[in-house]
Order: C-alpha cells, then structure tokens, then sequence
C-alpha cells in the first residue's frame, strides 16, 4: 500500500455532467483503495460558474462583490455535494465540504482574495476517519465571516494551498489537456506537450493567460516548493510536472518554452498630462488604491505640446471601465490631459528560463510578427520572457507565427 496524502484537483471540464463526475469519483476511489488519503478539491460544473455571472448581470449589472462572491461560491458547493455523492455511491465513504467548514480564511478583497490561513484541523479528521474530503474550490471566509471568492481560476489555488496546509505528498491537477504545452493546444495544433517545467516560467506563462493553471496557484507552490503534476482527468497518461529549477539540472533548457496569449487587455493613454514630477506617482497611486492591476507602461513626449507626455498602460478588459473613470477625475485634478482607450488588444507573450543566457531572442519574435505584418504597439521585456501588444484579431496567428518560428513543436534543443 502506498500510502500517501494525496490532493486531487479537478476543474470544471472535468465533472461537467454526471457521465463525468461518476468517471471522476471512479479515479478518485482507485487512489483510495491503492492506499492512499484522499483530499479532492473541485471546481463549479462546466460554465457554472460563467452562467451566475451572466444571470447575475441581468439582475444588476454593477453588483456588490460580496453578494457576487456569495453567488459564484454556489457553484462549487453544488458540485462538491454531487461529487461525494458520486463516490458514496460507489460504495465509498465521502463527506463534502465548503468554505465555512473547510477552515480558508482569506483577506476581504471579494472576487480577488488571498488566502491567509487554513486550518486543516476538521479535514485531517476526516482522513483519519478514511473518508474521502471533497472540498469546494475557489472559496474561503474573511475575518467577518463572509465568503469570499479567490479570483477566476482559484480553485487551483484552493488545492494548492491545501497541499501545503494538509502536508501532502503529491498535488495532482486534473483538466481536459493532458499537461502543460508549448502553446493552448486548441490554438496551435502542433503544440508540444512539456515534461517538466520550471515554477517560474510556469508562473510567468499562467499570468501571461495560459489558464490551464492560475497564476496565484503557482505562486504558492513555489514558496512552499509543492511539486505539481498537471494531466488529464479523462485517461491515465503521465502529464507535466512543475518543478524548481535546480531540481532537475540535466534536464533540457530550450531558450523558448512555451508562448501564451492574453486576449483580457485593454490600453489606456493618457495623453498631454504636464510633465513635472509626481504625475505618474499620482496617477498609479490612484489606479493601486482601486485595487486595479497596471500592466505595460509606456511614457513619451507628448507629440502635440512640448513640456507635456503621453502615458500608455493596459488593464485586463474587466478593469477598463473603473480605469477610465478614475483618470478623467485624476486629469482634472492635475490641470490637464485627455484620455483615450480601445478594447481591441491583445498580449502575446514567450517564456524560458533559458533565455537569461541568449541574447537576439526578442529580435526573432519580433521578426516573426513582422512576417505575418503584425503590427506591435508596446513591448516589454523580463529576463525570461518577452511581451508584446498587438491587435486582438491577430492573436492566435501571431501565437501560430511565433510557435513555429522558434520551432516550438519540434523536441527541445537544450541550452547549456
Ligand atoms: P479546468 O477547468 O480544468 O481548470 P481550464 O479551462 O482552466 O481547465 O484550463 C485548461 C485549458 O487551458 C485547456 O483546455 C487549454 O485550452 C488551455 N491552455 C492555455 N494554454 C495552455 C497551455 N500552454 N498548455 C495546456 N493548456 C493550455
Ligand atoms: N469556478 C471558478 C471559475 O470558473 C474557479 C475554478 O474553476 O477554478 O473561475
Ligand atoms: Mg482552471
């Protein structure tokens, strides 16, 4: 017997309908009776979680987060219901649970929240009891006790943090691709699916908008060195790990690793604002306070005045609209600018921890959009990684046109 602690992530896909949650419970208990302690963490049913949101908009299309936080949390406490559900009726003991149960305390930032601390307590019990704990996903409690939601995606985080809380040893992802790829298999049908992975790059694609994990997730489990091993929840096929860097020294460095698009951008400039010091200092002071996330900042002299600049920025689309409205006010208070925004962005991004060591990597990327007469509006650059802004409509082909360019599909090079 094998004996393991053992925390089993399953995403929406993957119990999308009873067919699926029943297959689901079916591999769940197969881990079990090989001897392992199971602690399952499930997200909402298929587009549960898209469909409150909508019904939601139609209600009140400006509503408080903590009733929005209280309604998309529903979808994982039904699923995990249904979900032990299942796996009772196969005959084996289950007990679900959701956030006031599962001990996820979080900061009150509704539909963004962090989580500060779990108390596994209740669910080691449970364990102990050889029950199998089907916890919701994406969720946790604040300090006044109301649920909170960990942003799209979180129920990543929720196992992730559950596997450092719990101690376990091994975090199991299971989604509708069998692992990590050099890009979104359903853009780039030649993408490569990836062994191993490094914590940073993977945290760099995930924030990048490769969602098959999300970003705060790999955040975590790099702190705490969580090994995790992404794969498919409909076969049995070895899928991807992400690992630390030097865990694996011989293993194969291509100086590009993957490529991801982010199609939630926005770009905002605020053009004329006088330039004298503290503007910028105001202006993202401002933007920070709202809890609004800049991304690219690009500053030049204005075109139109001399002793004025041009500030350009992007948001993710949801933000855009709180954004705008906070830079007209903010324009007024500094005596002057105008502000103008589009919605038509698109960020495509290449990462590799091998490109620290290689220089003319951006050269090609750009080379590449120029090929394929894609017109780049902002770049920037890290030392794994290299992002450019381009026309939404353009995305998927400029990822195409990048994968092949660095061969992407091909098995790795490695690089010393
Ligand atoms: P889940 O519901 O299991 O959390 P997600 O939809 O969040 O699944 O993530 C899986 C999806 O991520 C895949 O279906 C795939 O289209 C997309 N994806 C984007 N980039 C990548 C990538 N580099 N490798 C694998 N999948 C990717
Ligand atoms: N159900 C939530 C979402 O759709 C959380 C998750 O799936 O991880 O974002
Ligand atoms: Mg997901």
């Amino acid at each position: 017997m094998s004996q393991q602690l053992v925390v089993m992530k399953f995403g929406g896909s993957s119990v999308a309908n009873p067919e699926r949650m029943g297959n689901v419970a079916r591999r769940i208990i197969e881990k079990k009776r090989a001897g392992d302690k199971c602690v399952v963490v499930v997200s909402a049913m298929g587009d549960t979680t898209d469909d409150l949101i909508e019904l939601s908009q139609k209600i009140n299309p400006d509503p408080r987060a903590r009733e929005m936080d209280l309604l998309m949390s529903a979808g994982e406490q039904i699923s995990s219901a249904l979900l032990a559900m299942a796996i009772q009726a196969e005959g084996e003991k289950a007990s679900a649970f959701f956030a006031p149960q599962l001990g996820i305390r979080t900061d009150s930032t509704h539909t963004k929240a962090r989580i500060l601390d779990i108390d596994g307590t209740r669910l080691k019990k449970e364990l102990e009891n050889g029950s199998i704990a089907v916890c919701a996903g994406f969720q946790g409690l604040n300090a006044e006790n109301d649920i909170t939601t960990l942003g799209r995606g979180g129920s990543d985080t929720t196992a992730v943090a559950l596997a450092v809380a719990l101690n376990a040893d091994v975090c199991e992802v299971y989604t509708d691709v069998d692992g990590i790829y050099t890009a979104d298999p359903r853009v780039v049908p030649d993408a490569r699916k990836i062994d191993r992975v490094y914590f940073d790059e993977m945290l760099e694609l995930a924030s990048l908008g490769a969602k098959v994990m999300m970003n705060r997730s790999i955040e975590v489990a790099k702190k705490y060195n969580v090994t995790l091993h992404v794969r498919s929840s409909l076969n049995g096929n070895v899928g991807s790990l992400i690992i630390k860097e030097d865990e694996d020294t011989m293993m194969e460095r291509p100086i590009v690793r993957a490529v991801a698009a982010d199609k939630d951008q926005a770009r905002i400039t605020a053009i004329d604002l006088p330039d004298v010091p503290g503007v910028a200092g105001r202006l993202f002071g401002s933007l920070a306070e709202a809890n609004i996330n800049v991304d690219m900042i690009v500053q030049s002299s204005s075109e139109m005045e001399i002793g004025k600049n041009d500030i350009s920025f992007t948001v993710s689309s949801t933000d855009l609209k709180r954004t705008v409205e906070r830079m007209k006010s903010i324009i007024r208070e500094l005596g002057g600018g105008n502000v103008v925004f589009g919605d038509d962005v698109a960020k495509v991004s290449i990462v590799g921890v091998g490109m620290r060591s290689h220089a003319g990597v951006a050269a090609k990327m750009f080379q590449s959009l120029a090929d394929a007469k894609i017109n780049i509006e902002m770049i920037s650059t890290s030392e794994i990684k290299v992002s450019c802004i381009i026309n939404r409509a353009q995305a998927d082909e400029a990822v195409r046109r990048i994968h092949a360019s660095f061969e992407l599909g091909q098995p790795a090079a490695a690089v010393a």
